[in-house]
């Protein structure tokens, strides 16, 4: 059994889904695990994939590679997994990861599982596990041929150091002319403050229940003052109160922080989806029955616009800010 992993970066640095699926690669069991970082300017990234249990890392680096296109990606995969005889490729889910996978199983002939959010090894053989109805059961996928690729809802695994260190191997991309047809007219980066929802340790969300757009201030002001960072549910999202970025849930992200405080959220099963891996989970509510707290390690019942500032201002004196 042999598993490359496809390790994204940004700015360069490995990302933490990437890494999140690698250290689960290598607790599998398998033969060889290793990584491959594509882009350009790169080769100092590469290395630090050892410490989450790639044995070698594949590094293609090629200022064609800067853009984060997919199709340039697949020409160096498709070509390394040939090569090096890869029975499996994982992807952390993303756009480019999405469409990279898309276009290598397209390449390949090979069958490709997405929005898994486990996978195990029984009786020799690899199973994925996915969700459907809306997320309310999982279901076992498999592969019929190799090479195995598989697409991994994000959150779905940490990352873990293992302390290894990685044989980094440069490669050429052996790019084809039409995979160089589509070109990167614009990038734009949305400026934001602290961790991004998916890093943070704390994620403090609104919902509906903020009651109007200029109430998230509430939010925005207690995820400061725990040094974390803001999510919100699809109502507030759909009613322009706040970006899609944040939207936590299944049409959203996926998260797993510390701690997770949910303000005015009822607790739907698609926002449940989204965050039930989270390790606490505090609820504040006027309604106490509302969903929510069928899942909450820590329930609050009252009005959020009074409970909200108090604590914050509570965490603020703790912390002698
Ligand atoms: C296909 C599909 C995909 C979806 N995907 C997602 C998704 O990704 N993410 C997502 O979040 N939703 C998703 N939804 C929507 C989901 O079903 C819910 O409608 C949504 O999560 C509800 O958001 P909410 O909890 O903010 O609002 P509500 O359900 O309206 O809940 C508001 C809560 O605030 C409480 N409240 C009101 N006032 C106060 C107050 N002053 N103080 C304290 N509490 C108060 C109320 O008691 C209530 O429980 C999806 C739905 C569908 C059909």
């Amino acid at each position: 059994m042999s598993t490359l992993v496809f390790l994204e970066h940004h700015g360069g640095e490995l990302q933490k889904g990437a890494l999140g699926v690698l250290s689960k690669a290598a607790s599998l069991g398998d033969d060889r695990v290793a990584g491959a970082v594509v882009g350009s300017g790169v080769k100092d990234a590469a290395g630090g994939a050892g410490a989450y249990g790639a044995q070698t890392v594949y590094v293609f680096d090629d200022p064609r590679l800067e853009a984060p296109l997919p199709q340039p990606r697949v020409d160096a995969l498709a070509s390394l997994v040939q090569e090096e005889g890869f029975d499996t490729v994982l992807f952390a889910a993303s756009v480019l990861s999405a469409d990279t996978a898309a276009g290598l199983a397209a390449r390949l002939d090979a069958g490709l599982n997405w929005d898994l959010v486990d996978l195990a090894r029984e009786d020799g053989r690899l199973v994925g596990k996915r969700p459907a109805l809306s997320d309310s059961v999982y279901v076992d996928v498999g592969w019929t041929s190799e090479p195995r690729i598989a697409l991994i809802r994000s959150g779905s695994f940490d990352p873990a150091q293992t302390g290894g260190t990685a044989d980094v191997q440069e490669r050429q991309a052996d790019i084809q002319d039409f995979s160089l047809a589509a070109t990167m007219v614009e990038q734009a980066h949305e400026e934001s403050e602290g961790p991004s929802i998916e890093d943070a340790d704390i994620v403090v969300a609104g919902g509906r229940g903020l009651g109007s757009p200029d109430a998230f201030s509430l939010v925005e002001d207690l995820a400061k003052a725990l040094g974390g960072a803001v999510g919100a549910t699809r109502a507030v999202v759909d009613a322009g109160w706040y970006p899609y970025s944040t939207q936590v849930g299944q049409t959203g992200r996926t998260v797993s922080p510390k701690l997770y405080v949910a303000c005015g959220i009822s607790g739907a099963i698609q926002h449940k989806v989204g965050m039930q891996g989270s390790g606490v989970i505090v609820a504040i509510n006027k309604d106490p029955n509302a969903p929510i707290f069928e899942f909450s390690d820590l329930g609050v019942v009252g009005d959020l616009h009074e409970i909200l500032p108090k604590l914050t201002e509570l965490i603020r004196a703790r912390k002698g800010s």
